[in-house]
């Protein structure tokens, strides 16, 4: 990827916009950039350099995300409804062409790292409670103030707030963690990586599966960052760049597969409420460890049926008329709202499924449900807003265990 039209290689202490930012080291990569960590010699403080491919389709991409985050910054002047803040853009020549460049507020690991740090064992219900009540700050100043849609929330575009004073080297002061490698340019969207070996074709479509992430980081016991030991969870969306305004919409296909909603797959048209969708199953994932849905392609079953599948296995059976009505839903349903290929699915409902494999106590797993299951709901309408969640009791409810929810199931079991 680092030729013409493509990345931009950088060195450390490499300088941008004239001099003004100093690269500093890698932060992440996408499909569309690489992040660095740069010193703004003007403000001195350090910020992200998102630098893009240089290609026409990606100055493209990312003029159109500068425009989203300009919104984003003009309606949010004193910058507290986390969303990640745009300081500067420039144009950057080098040998594989020219790039666009977005300078952003630096910002910390992201919830997947959070997720990998803790083992893929859940977080403590309070710690998720603070993430959720961030990222609905988010979705509802996007939703309600601005009427743009997110469409790839995933964890690995919520980012948590450094909780470094950017004026501050955060590689001396030790509290920037390592980026966890991966392939270049590799993201949940091919679910390439998923390795499941002995299991026979129905315990394969097992509800809210071992996610492929967890299959090839599983055994890995990273130490958890300084910066996450003891301190509020408060995190940003980034990531605008397949964000879209609801009327003005791009692409059919949004959303990276695990968190894609129903509609989507069937193609019956979508607005705002894609976003809760994926929101519920980051929640899922911050409290179990596990993905919510984890597709796959079987024999004689596309990874969009067994999808379906897997929705239906845990919120029950899809009403008729939603089954049949998308574009798609002939592909995937007979007439009667029966998917064609897989004829029958093993149910186990939300809070079943909490306290039988994540061994929640049986309140935590229905005040969990009661707040989590509205959002799953088939019909897109009937999903509460960010705003209507953010009123939710659930969210200022407060466990007393410190533990993490798994653990203190198990303490209960050995009792
Ligand atoms: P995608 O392929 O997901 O569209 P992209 O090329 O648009 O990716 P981003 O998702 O914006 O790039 O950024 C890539 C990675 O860089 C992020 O997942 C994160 O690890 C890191 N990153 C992005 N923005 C920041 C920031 N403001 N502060 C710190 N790290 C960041
Ligand atoms: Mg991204
Ligand atoms: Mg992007």
């Amino acid at each position: 990827s680092y030729r013409k039209g493509g990345y931009h290689a950088v060195r450390i202490g490499d300088p941008f916009a004239s001099g003004r930012y100093i690269a500093q080291r890698k932060l992440g990569w996408g499909q569309f950039s690489t992040v660095w960590l740069a010193y703004d010699t003007h403000s001195a403080k350090y910020v992200a350099l998102k630098i893009q491919k240089s290609a026409q389709q990606f100055a493209q991409a990312a003029l159109h995300e500068i425009d989203v985050l300009c919104s984003i910054a003009d309606g949010d002047p004193s910058n507290s409804k986390c969303v990640v803040r745009l300081i500067d853009h420039f144009k950057h020549t080098g040998p594989n062409g020219q790039h666009l460049c977005m300078v952003l507020e630096f910002l910390g690991d992201s919830l997947l790292q959070l997720i990998r740090f803790n083992r893929y064992k859940g977080l403590e219900l309070n710690k998720v409670r603070e993430i959720c009540k961030c990222v609905l700050i988010a979705l509802d100043y996007l939703h309600r103030e601005l009427g743009i849609i997110h469409t790839d929330l995933k964890p690995e575009n919520i980012l948590l707030l450094s909780t470094i004073d950017p004026s501050r080297d955060p590689i001396k002061s030790g509290l920037l963690t390592p980026i966890l490698e991966r392939p270049e340019g590799g993201t949940l969207n091919g679910g390439s990586a998923y390795i499941e070996k002995k299991m026979k074709r129905r315990a394969k479509r097992a509800v809210a599966t071992i996610s492929s992430r967890r299959d090839s980081m599983g055994g890995q016991s990273s130490k958890p960052p300084r910066c996450l030991d003891g301190i509020d969870m408060r995190c940003k969306v980034v990531d605008f760049g397949n964000a879209c305004w609801a009327d003005k919409r791009f692409a059919e296909e949004i959303q990276t597969r695990q968190y894609r909603a129903p509609e989507v797959i069937l193609l019956s048209g979508y607005t705002f409420s894609v976003d809760m969708w994926s929101f519920a199953c980051i929640v899922f994932e911050l409290a179990t460890g596990d993905m919510m849905f984890a597709p796959k392609t079987g024999e004689g079953f596309s990874e969009d049926e067994d999808h379906l599948a897997l929705m239906m296995e845990l919120l029950g059976k899809m009403p008729r008329k939603i089954a049949v009505g998308g574009a798609r839903s002939k592909d995937f349903f007979d007439r009667h709202g029966d998917l064609k290929r897989i004829r029958r699915l093993k149910y186990l409902p939300l809070d079943r499924l909490l306290v039988n494999k994540y061994k929640f106590a049986e309140t935590d797993a229905r005040e969990f449900m009661e707040f989590l299951s509205p959002l799953l709901d088939f019909a897109p309408e009937k999903r509460p807003t960010a705003l209507q969640c953010l009123q939710h009791p659930w969210l200022n409810l407060r466990s007393s265990d410190g533990q993490s929810n798994v653990d203190a199931g198990m303490n209960k079991l050995k009792i």
